[in-house]
């Protein structure tokens, strides 16, 4: 089509326009769409906005319409004939229709726009009305709700404008706390479809074990392990003397217990589910950890992760010395690996995801454009970005949009 061939747009009505809204209500079967516009098509109408839903097998599908010239119709009132033609058809159809008059379209959106994912299990009547006016209490205005899933939660977006992300994350965090519910709000708009990196710790976050707790299980120390990883985990200990007064306790291990621990951990439930939508998806994902390559590297194979970084247990004649090797992921390390693997993948910081548990992910989880803190210690749940406190690591698909259909789509997926 030539330039001179292109018809002048009159799809967007100003505010003086006169247009319908027609509501539609009832059982859903096909051709309910396509009969409704049929309908409207004697009238030479043109299409403003549609919107369709089904619940429960019943739909609601509101169309907006410009008003039809006055020309058209048999009965001299082009609206009046509009109006009995598509109650006629909505009963033939066993339909509810209601046809409101008005001018224009929707009030322009409000500036400042955020998605608010809300996961309960279950959700309740008590905890979406709080939600919904502790966004209301910011100025934000719910333009849009839709479920994104119903397995392993219950997982609903709110679509807000109005509202800057900040102040949405300050009201519904404590919020959420308070309801026991996860609530997560992050910036609308292309950013939140771009390619993105998701960074995960390991320990307690990726697999449901503390490998260091394995291997310590194997030395017979493993009491004394777990209260100096606790300890160091609620951020009462310096992590890197935290680390090698545990591996010092290793010291003299045979080597074949690397390949037992291998086959101890347990990976989170989820986790799978989790990394292969992403990898579909086209995310890049890797983990970082404070434990050690002789765990990570296994996972990196196994998952297909694109990056694996922790510390390494030496090994010498067959015998772990007791000492680690190479420089050591702490809490600062955790935060220069995410900038190191988002240069990497190209991925600016503000697309990246990084999700962990423990104290020494708060560098981590503050430096990502979102930080998931996963069934955490207070203190790191109180600092992130957004927490999740479900069992389920495939629930931050959630958080990033992903709906259960598209993560089922991602395992039938063939290639
Ligand atoms: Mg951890």
């Amino acid at each position: 089509m030539s330039a001179s061939q292109i018809p002048p747009a009159t799809a967007v009505p100003g505010d003086d326009v006169p247009t319908l809204l027609v509501k539609i209500f009832g059982k859903d079967r096909p051709g309910i769409t396509a009969g409704l516009f049929e309908t409207l098509a004697a009238y030479s109408v043109d299409v403003v906005d549609i919107e369709q839903v089904v619940t429960r097998g019943r739909i609601t599908l509101c169309a907006l319409v410009t008003a039809p010239s006055p020309g058209q119709g048999s009965t001299g009132s082009a609206e009046g004939d509009l109006r009995a033609t598509v109650h006629n058809w909505a009963e033939s159809m066993n339909l509810q229709a209601e046809i409101i008059s008005g001018r224009g379209d929707n009030r322009p959106r409000g500036t400042g726009r955020s998605h608010v994912t809300v996961l309960g299990h279950p959700l309740t009547a008590e905890t979406t009305a709080a939600i919904a006016a502790a966004i209301t209490a910011t100025g934000g205005n719910i333009d849009r709700i839709f479920r994104l899933a119903k397995y392993p939660v219950t997982a609903v977006e709110f679509a807000v404008s109005g509202a800057e992300t900040a102040s949405l994350r300050s009201v519904l965090a404590p919020e959420a706390a308070q309801l026991g519910v996860d609530v997560a709000v992050v910036a609308a708009g292309l950013q939140r479809r771009a390619q993105r990196l998701v960074v995960m710790d390991v320990d307690s976050t990726l697999i449901q074990d503390e490998v260091i707790e394995l291997f310590a299980a194997h030395a017979g120390c493993e009491a004394e392990v777990a209260e100096v990883t606790a300890a160091a985990m609620r951020g009462e200990l310096d992590f890197e003397q935290s680390l090698h007064a545990r591996v010092e306790l290793l010291g003299g291990l045979d080597a074949s217990v690397v390949e037992a621990v291998r086959k101890e951990v347990r990976l989170t439930p989820g986790a799978r589910t989790l990394v292969r939508t992403l990898k579909r998806l086209g995310y890049q994902v890797g983990v970082v950890s404070g434990g050690f390559t002789q765990v990570t590297d296994a996972l990196q194979e196994e998952l297909g992760l694109d990056f694996a970084s922790a510390n390494t247990l030496e090994i010498v004649d067959g015998k772990l010395t007791g000492r680690v090797t190479g420089d050591i992921v702490d809490r600062a390390g955790k935060a220069r690996l995410l900038r190191s693997f988002a240069q990497q993948a190209g991925v600016p910081l503000a697309q990246t995801v990084a999700i962990g548990d423990g104290a020494n992910d708060l560098d981590m989880l503050n430096t990502a454009g979102l930080g998931v803190a996963f069934n955490a210690k207070p203190v790191v749940r109180e600092a992130a970005h957004t927490a999740v406190n479900v069992p389920f690591l495939d629930t931050v698909l959630y958080l990033l949009g992903i709906t259960r259909e598209e993560v089922e789509a991602a395992e039938t997926h063939v290639g």
